[in-house]
C-alpha cells in the first residue's frame, strides 16, 4: 500500500517527547481519536488472542521464516528504494503485503501482528525519515485488516490453512479473505488520508486502480508464499526473488510515467508531447486523416502574477490544465509547451471542428477560473496537417504559433487561423 502523504512528511519524528509527535499536529481531533483507536484495537487483538489461546511451538518456524523474508527483502530492495527517493513525488510502493498476508493465513493472530509490526518498523528504520506515527498507524491498519481476513477465513473453513485440502472451495475462501483484507485496509487508510490531508474530493484520497491491482497481486503472492511455507519451505526464496523483480519493474514504470509528465500540471511535458505527436501524425498520414493542433497562451498572465503572486498564478495554470483534460477526447494529446503555453493535438479532427473545440475550451477556461481572484482569458492558434502527408511536428507548431500571434494582435481572447502546414 502507499503510505498516506501530507504536509508533515518532512518532519523527522522524535520519540523522546510526545509533545513533538507529529500525530498531535493532525488537522482534527476526530482523526487523532481514530488513529489511536485503531492502534489500541490492533494491540488489544494481539494480546487478547495470545492470552485466550497461546500460539503453539509449531508456529515458531514459519514466524521466523517470514521475519527473515521481511528483513532480507527490505535489505535487497534498498537500492531500488534509494533510487525512488531521489525522485520527489514518486509515491512509496510497498510490496510487504506478500509477507503480511502469508502471516495472516498461516499464523496465530498475535504472531501475524508481530510479523506485520516488524515489517513496518524495520522499513521505517532503514528508509527515508518519515513520521513514526504514520508507520505505526499503517501497521495497525494492516494488523486489523489481517484480523478481518482471518475471521472471514475461519467463518468459511474449519481447518487451518497449513493442513487444509487444496480444493476449489478452499481457494474460494482464501480469495474472499484476500478481498476482505484489501477492502478493510483500503477503508482504514482512505479515512486517514482523507481527513489527514486537505484533499478536496474523496476520489483523490483513494489510490489509483493500478495501485489496487498491485496490492491484489501482492496478496496473491502472499497466498503462494503461505502455501510454500506449509508444503515446500525452500520455495519461499522464489517468492523473495519474484517480489524483488516486481518491485524494480513497478519503479521503472513509475519513473517512466513521471519522466513524461509536467510536474506542475500533470499534463505531458514538451518532450513527451513532441514524441507522441510525431507518432500520431505518422499514423494519421497512413490513415489519410487530418490532424489539427491548438496552441494556447494565457492572456496578460504576467500581470496576474504581478498582482497576485506566482503561487496564485500556478493555480490558473492548474485550472487551465484541468479544463484541457476534461474537454478533449481520450486519444487527444494535451501538453504543457512552455511557461503558460499549452498544446493540444487532435488526431482525425478537421480544422473546422478543431475551431469549435478551441472555442469551447476558451469558454470553459473562463468558467473554470471563476473562483480565482480575477477572470482570465486565453488566445488560441490553430493549425492543421493536411491528410495523407507526413507533417513535421515543428512545422505544425510553427503554423499554430503564427496563428497564436495573429490572435494576440487581433485583441486576444480569441481563436485564430487554420492555415495548413506542410
Ligand atoms: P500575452 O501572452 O497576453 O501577450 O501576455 P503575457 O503577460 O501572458 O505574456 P508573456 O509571455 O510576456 O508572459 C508570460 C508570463 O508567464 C511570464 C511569467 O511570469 C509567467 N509564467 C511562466 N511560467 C510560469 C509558471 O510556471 N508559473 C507562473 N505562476 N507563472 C509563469
Ligand atoms: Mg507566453
Ligand atoms: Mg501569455
Amino acid at each position: 500500500m502507499t503510505d498516506p502523504g501530507g504536509p508533515c512528511e518532512i518532519h523527522r519524528v522524535r520519540i523522546t517527547g510526545t509533545g513533538r509527535w507529529a500525530l498531535w499536529r493532525l488537522p482534527n481531533r476526530g482523526l487523532i481519536a481514530f488513529v489511536l483507536l485503531a492502534e489500541a484495537a490492533a494491540l488489544a487483538g494481539a494480546l487478547g488472542s495470545a492470552w485466550v489461546d497461546p500460539p503453539g511451538r509449531a508456529e515458531v518456524f514459519p514466524t521466523l521464516a517470514l521475519i527473515g523474508c521481511v528483513l532480507l527483502h527490505t535489505e535487497l530492495s534498498r537500492p531500488v528504494e534509494q533510487l525512488r527517493e531521489q525522485f520527489a513525488g514518486t509515491p512509496h510502493i510497498s510490496l510487504d503485503t506478500v509477507w503480511t498476508f502469508a502471516a495472516v493465513l498461516l499464523l496465530h493472530p498475535a504472531l501475524a501482528a508481530l510479523v506485520i509490526s516488524v515489517s513496518f518498523l524495520y522499513r521505517w528504520l532503514r528508509g527515508r525519515p518519515t513520521p513514526l506515527f504514520r508507520r505505526v498507524f499503517s501497521a495497525a491498519a494492516t494488523v486489523l485488516s489481517g484480523y478481518a481476513a482471518a475471521a472471514a477465513l475461519a467463518a468459511l473453513t474449519t481447518v487451518p490453512f497449513a493442513s487444509a485440502t487444496r480444493e476449489l472451495t478452499e481457494f474460494g475462501a482464501i480469495t474472499l479473505a484476500g478481498a476482505v483484507f484489501l477492502a478493510v485496509n483500503t477503508a482504514l487508510m482512505t479515512v486517514a488520508v482523507y481527513f489527514g490531508s486537505p484533499h478536496e474530493r474523496l476520489r483523490e484520497a483513494l489510490a489509483s486502480p493500478e495501485e489496487y491491482g498491485l496490492e491484489a497481486a501482492t496478496i496473491g503472492l502472499g497466498v503462494l508464499l503461505a502455501w510454500a511455507l506449509a508444503d515446500w519451505p525452500v520455495a519461499l526464496l522464489l517468492v523473495v526473488g519474484i517480489t524483488l523483480s516486481l518491485h524494480r519493474n513497478v519503479l521503472v514504470h513509475q519513473l517512466r510515467r513521471q519522466a513524461r509528465s509536467d510536474a506542475k500540471t500533470g499534463l505531458l511535458n514538451a518532450a513527451a508531447w513532441h514524441a507522441a505527436a510525431a507518432g500520431e501524425l505518422a499514423r494519421a498520414a497512413r490513415a489519410g486523416r487530418t490532424t489539427s493542433v491548438l496552441m494556447l497562451d494565457l492572456d496578460r498572465f504576467k500581470r496576474v502574477n504581478d498582482r497576485h503572486g506566482h503561487l496564485v498564478g500556478d493555480r490558473y495554470l492548474l485550472a487551465v490544465a484541468d479544463t484541457l483534460r476534461t474537454e478533449v477526447r481520450a486519444g487527444d494529446l494535451t501538453g504543457r509547451f512552455g511557461g503558460e503555453e499549452f498544446v493540444v493535438l487532435l488526431p482525425g479532427t478537421a480544422p473546422v471542428h478543431a475551431h469549435a473545440i478551441a472555442e469551447r475550451i476558451r469558454g470553459h477556461i473562463a468558467a473554470q477560473t471563476a473562483g480565482l481572484p480575477e477572470p482570465i482569458t486565453v488566445s488560441i492558434g490553430l493549425a492543421a496537417a493536411p491528410p495523407a502527408t507526413v507533417a513535421d511536428v515543428d512545422a505544425l507548431l510553427e503554423a499554430a504559433d503564427t496563428a497564436l500571434y495573429a490572435a494576440k494582435h487581433a485583441g486576444r481572447n480569441r481563436t485564430a487561423g487554420h492555415r495548413q502546414a506542410g
